[in-house]
């Protein structure tokens, strides 16, 4: 029974991040998610059945569409894959439960908010703010009433947080480094996991985060002579964002135990 749970969680998976990735091109242009059907976005074609199964198609196609034969991303696959692993991931973890479902939405939601910070610098309004309510519901759902307002008071806590280092960081720098989309998705992760965990992936998502700058500041340092033209690394915004999603991911999988080794230090 169990592997062919696990099987049909891995197809599962497939059919969501086929979806996710349609919401990733579409949402940050504004366009509807359900019409168009799944069209090439570089001609308009629309794509047939066999050309649209997520990662088979992709590779039986060698990464082209075969309308114009325009470069598919390597992002279809990449998020098609990672959805799936996640949703076995959620399965194996947490077993035939609520909580596997509950976990899946959530995945697909941080998976969905990194890929589009990373590509347009945007978190849309149509994943943070359904990804609120719907943490709120499955808290009421897993742990009652009283526990579902409870998440409603540490999202809005943990939008505060984001506003104040953003207040913060406006009065020494002048210049914007958290977005409000960062508010609203700390208060979606807060509304799902709980006040430790979203201390513990705020701080995962700024210590990653500043790591990749620096890390990043100093390829662009070396690579300088290379690329004379490129643009320094201080003056592009970085994703904080999809720094918090990963964190956030990994909190669902890891956190529990990472906070029950930080805290034995104080024992
Ligand atoms: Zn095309």
């Amino acid at each position: 029974m169990a592997p062919l749970i696990a099987i049909f969680s891995v197809l599962f998976g497939l059919a969501f991040g086929s979806f996710l990735n349609v919401c990733i091109s579409r949402l940050p242009r504004h366009t509807s998610i359900v019409s168009p059907g799944s069209r090439c976005p570089a001609c308009g074609t629309s794509i047939s059945p066999r050309d649209n199964l997520p990662l088979l198609s992709w590779f039986l196609l060698g990464g082209r569409a075969r309308c114009c034969n325009w470069k598919i991303p390597v992002r279809y696959p990449l998020i098609e894959l990672a959805t799936a692993l996640l949703f076995v991931l959620c399965y194996l973890t947490f077993g035939l439960t609520l909580t596997t479902a509950g976990m899946a939405l959530f995945c697909f939601l941080l998976l969905g908010l990194a890929a589009m910070d990373a590509e347009f610098l945007l978190l849309p309004d149509a994943f943070t703010l359904p990804g609120i309510i719907l943490g709120i519901l499955y808290t009421g759902i897993v742990d009652g009433v009283r526990a579902a307002a409870w998440s409603f008071v540490y999202a809005l806590l943990a939008a505060l947080l984001i506003l104040l280092v953003r207040g913060g960081y406006w009065l020494v720098r002048r210049r914007e480094g958290m977005g409000l989309g960062d508010a609203k998705l700390l208060a979606m992760i807060a509304a799902w996991l709980g006040p430790e965990q979203a201390l513990l992936v705020f701080f995962l998502g700024i210590v990653s985060g500043a790591v990749f700058g620096l890390l990043a500041a100093a390829m662009m340092h070396i690579c300088r002579s290379a690329y004379p033209d490129q643009v320094p690394i201080r003056h592009r915004a970085l994703p904080f964002g999809s720094f918090l999603c990963a964190a956030a991911l990994y909190a669902i999988f890891a956190g529990a135990q990472t906070l029950k080794w930080y805290l034995h230090f104080f024992h």
